[in-house]
């Protein structure tokens, strides 16, 4: 079922400033029931006072959140070759397309009829077809540019800053520069964060338990950010999991998200992948 979503302005624009997201949290169950390859569609209202389109989610994963998360419990991802963010301002007003959609809206100023609860709408498949005509004339936001995240994440471990300007300078001009200055700063926090993990595992991956440690005396498992970095994950412990080479690739491979609730790697073919050792990770579960 494809569904629409009201984006607060200001939220918006701190995702577009800090790492475009291709993500989704919220509190209603609602958003669970957009299967994968649907649309979220997204509008949001520009600094101007116009509501323009802010992004089409082409669905690819569900997971949960941990416990008492900001935003709500559910979490609906989007699929990175065939997700959309649109510029957004004055040659994109939605306005009269949202108030043609079949989740009739009378208020007077439409972000109204969008509070709460009420933010996330379903659709119809007529609806989808008119905001897909309507978005094909769109120009993309230059911001939404994705990092790949294997080089990003191989840079960090290089534990050095000028390799990784280096390589945000060459390839990745889109990246806004509050995300950039951020993302050149993880290098120094992730020299104090992945021996931290290693430690807590003896080395071992969570998922299989294998121990290069135990039976080579090296560590050779690598840390892997749940929420990408390059999808405004953070570089805090509690957002990293201690993974072995073949389940890390893997997990980048499929598009792997972690459910909080299912304790699972949840793969964009809907297998899971188990962590067996979890010694760090958040509780989930459902709030409020
Ligand atoms: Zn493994
Ligand atoms: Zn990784």
């Amino acid at each position: 079922m494809p569904l629409l979503y009201y984006w607060r302005g200001d939220n918006h624009r701190r995702d577009l400033d800090e790492g475009v997201a291709y993500h989704l949290n919220h509190r209603n169950p609602l958003l669970h029931s957009a299967q994968n390859g649907d649309s979220l569609w997204a509008f949001t209202r520009a600094e101007g006072g116009a509501y323009s389109l802010a992004a089409q989610l082409v669905v690819s994963g569900r997971t949960h959140n941990p416990k008492d998360h900001h935003y709500g419990p559910y979490r609906l991802w989007g699929h990175l070759n065939h997700s959309r963010y649109f510029q957004v301002g004055a040659h994109n007003d939605v306005e009269p397309i949202i108030r043609m959609l079949s989740a009739r809206t009378k208020a007077r100023h439409l972000g109204q009829s969008f509070q709460g609860m009420a933010s996330v709408r379903a659709l119809t498949t007529q609806d989808h077809q008119l905001l897909t005509k309507f978005a094909n004339a769109l120009p993309l936001e230059p911001r939404a540019a994705l990092l790949p995240e294997l080089p990003l994440e191989h840079h960090l471990y290089l534990d050095d800053e000028e390799q990784l300007e280096a390589w945000l300078n060459t390839r990745h001009s889109g990246i806004a520069p509050t995300r950039r200055r951020w993302l050149i700063g993880a290098v120094t926090r992730n020299r104090k964060l992945a021996p931290q993990l290693q430690n807590l595992y003896c080395g071992r991956c969570q998922i299989c338990e294998w121990s290069p440690k135990d039976l080579h005396d090296v560590y050779a498992c690598e840390g892997h950010h749940i929420q990408w970095l390059s999808r405004s994950g953070s570089d805090a412990l509690e957002n990293m999991a201690l993974l072995c080479p073949n389940h890390h690739r893997l997990i980048h491979k499929l598009d792997g998200h972690f459910d909080f609730q299912e304790r699972a790697f949840v793969l964009s073919n809907d297998q899971r992948l188990k962590v067996q050792l979890d010694h760090h990770l958040p509780s989930g579960g459902t709030h409020g």
